[in-house]
């Protein structure tokens, strides 16, 4: 062999250590990139990311079962950062929520459309409840029913009002007595006395007669996740605080407005001593572990009555 062969021979071997080494490099970089993004995509908040962008809202249930397959995957009607999986004791509690009762004054408002039912079809609607044996709960009756503390009443059902509106005073107390039906009113306090809003007299005679429950709804109707934790806890505090003033009776529950919710506004509506808050994504079931976030069905204005039983089905 000459001294130009073994100088060949050489670089090939270098060439070929080089090229090794290169590809083995390669190989590990992505290995590393593939762990890196496998473990990215398993955190919670990734996964909820991408349930968000897959999952529609579902208003309607076809029965007990099918609610409870819902379970996994609740299912949520506005823009919200924070979910909960139904778990612990459960009872089948459908909870209906509605805003104004009345008719709307403004037809090209068709927001206030979509929240309107007017007096004939909500009457149709109680009619409805009371002929077909529901019988209406309190929250706190709920909340006894799944610390196991009371037996719920065949078809329990309970029917709740967003915002305090005056029609409520109006038109849907009126049609609630006549029917003997119960209900639960959520407050902004600080939005009372306004025009189209509940006065405290209006509220202290409903809360007198029993039949309403009048439960928390913040203060001013803020979009609570979106806001520092002090205004929060102030918002949840205080009204707390004006509906217990004016009732003389403790509040437990809060319904958040537009039915945002957070990790971190649950630990604060624990911390303003509530036991209990109210979202709005859809389900029939009622479990302790959706205490802080429970799920009721919307009644929209264009449900007739047919699509009304079949929901609570
Ligand atoms: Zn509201």
């Amino acid at each position: 062999m000459d001294k130009f062969s073994i100088n060949l021979k050489k670089i090939n071997t270098t060439t070929i250590l080089f090229f090794s080494l290169v590809v083995i490099f390669i190989f590990l970089v992505s290995l590393c990139i593939s762990t890196f993004n496998f473990n990215k995509t398993k955190t919670p908040e990734n996964i909820s990311r991408n349930q968000e962008k897959t999952q529609e809202p579902i208003t309607t249930e076809s029965s007990v079962k099918g609610a409870s397959t819902e379970a996994a995957k609740p299912i949520v009607t506005q823009t919200q950062v924070f979910r909960t999986a139904l778990s612990g004791n459960e009872v089948k509690v459908p909870v209906l929520y509605y805003h104004y009762i009345g008719n709307n004054p403004d037809p090209k408002d068709t927001q206030r459309d979509a929240l309107s039912v007017n007096p004939e079809q909500f009457a149709e609607q109680m009619k409805y409840l009371k002929d077909n044996g529901f019988t209406t709960i309190s929250y706190d009756t709920l909340y006894a029913a799944l610390k196991k503390q009371t037996v719920l009443p065949t078809k329990p059902i309970i029917l709740t009002f967003d915002d305090a509106y005056i029609d409520f005073y109006y038109n849907a107390y009126n049609i609630l007595r006549q029917y003997g039906l119960s209900a639960t009113v959520f407050v902004p306090t600080g939005l009372i006395g306004n025009p189209a809003y509940l006065t405290w007299p209006m509220i202290q005679e409903m809360h007198s007669s029993g039949l309403v429950s009048f439960e928390a709804h913040s203060v001013h109707h803020y979009h609570l996740a979106s806001l520092a934790p002090d205004v929060v806890l102030q918002e949840l505090q205080q009204s707390k605080k004006d509906l217990q003033d004016h009732l003389g009776i403790n509040v437990n529950f809060m319904a958040y407005p537009y039915g945002e919710t957070s990790p971190s506004v649950v630990s604060l509506v624990q911390k303003a001593g509530y036991i209990g808050a109210i979202g709005t994504w859809s389900n029939k079931i009622q479990s302790e572990g959706t205490i802080y976030n429970s799920p009721r069905l919307r009644i929209s204005g264009s449900i007739n009555i047919a699509s009304f039983a079949s929901l609570l089905q």
